[in-house]
């Protein structure tokens, strides 16, 4: 099933629990504006490349639209309304006083050398200044994009309207990025982890894992987990996997990621097959890569008990189903991965006021996020009588709606 499919049926099921009329259903789920943009650029060699760049708009009910902006092959229409869609309600799980977007340029992003990126960057830019805005609509990084890109969409955005920190968050230290905002993600997912294992009176120390996934959101992931005495004994990336029963030395693996080494080429591990990585047997799966990873040709073989969704869309609806028969947990993406927003929305406080938090403060407010949100899609679950994704989807959805019908239709 394809990602806007799967994504549209969450939110259907949602709605139906939460007994929305159909109308008012239409209007949460159709996206407010979707941006389409041409971008050529000269390459390094002189030749013209073009690209496409998008920018989906979902919902403003409850605040500025917000979401990251993703270089990679597969940016086509459908999978950034389907990102877009879950941002909405990401911000609304989290309550976090946002709407949803996402956007990002169809490419391959590791083809292209730093000075195509930055024109890249500059010309997608020129192309969506004026749809975007510090009150309107508020990029940040995600897949293939990092600190560097936001930094040249803040450099071309304020040609165009004067110096605005606040339109991009996941900006570097030196521009007006926050403290703790690289680590957010996965430290979210931590944070996310924790609460989930506390209620089954279990925790993240003498826990295995399996993690797909090593860029930004896994490599946090990993080493924060493994900080809290967690067993990281598989993990891959599009490079390849690796396994060891007694326990990846994660700070040993950064090491040798950080000075350029594949993982395959990791002494402290044994190269495995990457096909096998999903299925791989341990407590807790945390897929930290693309979307639809988890399908139904796989999910009858997981493991794991517990899947903390730190990716967005991994568990396509099919393979939900046949993961919650064998009475796997999930913890969904909407909440699971939820830390990178969260601390972005700190960036875009701390560039308000004027004012920079220390790290201890943005990871100590992380947390209270986390935690809070947790207890109200534990009662979302309970009142519903439904599953951690049907909780997350009722919370999130249930906070548009109550906004969208606050605000009303009339001319
Ligand atoms: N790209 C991240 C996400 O998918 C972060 C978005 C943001 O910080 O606005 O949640």
């Amino acid at each position: 099933m394809n990602a806007l499919a799967a994504t549209t049926r969450n939110f259907r099921r949602a709605s139906r629990l939460l007994g929305l009329d159909s109308k008012l259903e239409l209007s949460l789920l159709m996206p407010l504006r979707e941006i389409k943009v041409e971008c050529t650029i000269p390459k390094d060699d002189g030749s013209l490349a073009t690209f496409v760049g998008f920018r989906v708009q979902h919902d403003n009910s409850r605040g500025p639209m917000k979401g990251g902006i993703r270089y990679h092959p597969e940016v086509v229409t459908e999978e950034v309304t389907a990102l877009a869609q879950l941002m909405t309600w990401k911000t609304g799980v989290a309550a976090l006083p946002y709407g949803g977007a996402k956007g990002g340029i169809g490419c391959s992003p590791d083809e292209l050398s730093s000075t195509e990126k930055e024109r890249l960057t500059r010309v997608f830019t020129q192309k969506i200044h004026d749809l975007i805005g510090t009150h309107t609509d508020i990029p940040a990084p995600d897949m293939g994009t990092n600190a560097q890109t936001m930094a040249w969409m803040l450099d071309e955005y304020s040609k165009f309207h004067g110096h605005s920190p606040a339109v991009v968050t996941g900006k570097p230290i030196d521009l007006g990025g926050s403290l703790g905002r690289d680590a957010a993600t996965g430290r979210g997912v931590m944070f996310a982890t924790k609460a989930l294992l506390a209620e089954y009176e279990k925790s993240i120390s003498g826990t295995t894992f399996v993690i797909q996934g090593f860029g930004n959101v896994g490599s946090w992931a990993a080493q924060l987990i493994h900080e809290k005495g967690g067993k990281i004994i598989a993990l891959g990336d599009v490079t390849g996997s690796i396994r060891n029963k007694a326990g990846i030395d994660i700070p040993a693996l950064m090491k040798h990621k950080n000075e350029g080494g594949a993982l395959k080429d990791f002494h402290g591990a044994e190269v495995m097959d990457s096909a096998e990585l999903l299925v791989h047997d341990c407590d807790v799966l945390v897929p930290c890569a693309l979307g639809g990873v988890l399908n139904k040709d796989n999910a009858p073989d997981v493991k794991a008990k517990f899947i903390i969704e730190a990716a967005n869309h991994p568990t396509d609806p099919e393979a939900d189903e046949i993961l919650g028969k064998k009475g796997v947990i999930v913890l969904p993406d909407i909440y699971a991965n939820s830390g990178g927003v969260i601390v972005s929305y700190f960036e875009w406080v701390q560039n308000i006021q004027g004012f920079m938090w220390d790290e201890e403060k943005v990871n100590k407010e992380l947390e209270k996020y986390m935690s809070s949100a947790f207890q109200h899609i534990k009662a979302q679950c309970k009142i519903h009588n439904c599953s951690l994704r049907m909780g997350a989807f009722t919370l999130g959805v249930n906070r548009v709606a109550r906004a969208t019908l606050l605000r009303g239709w009339e001319a």
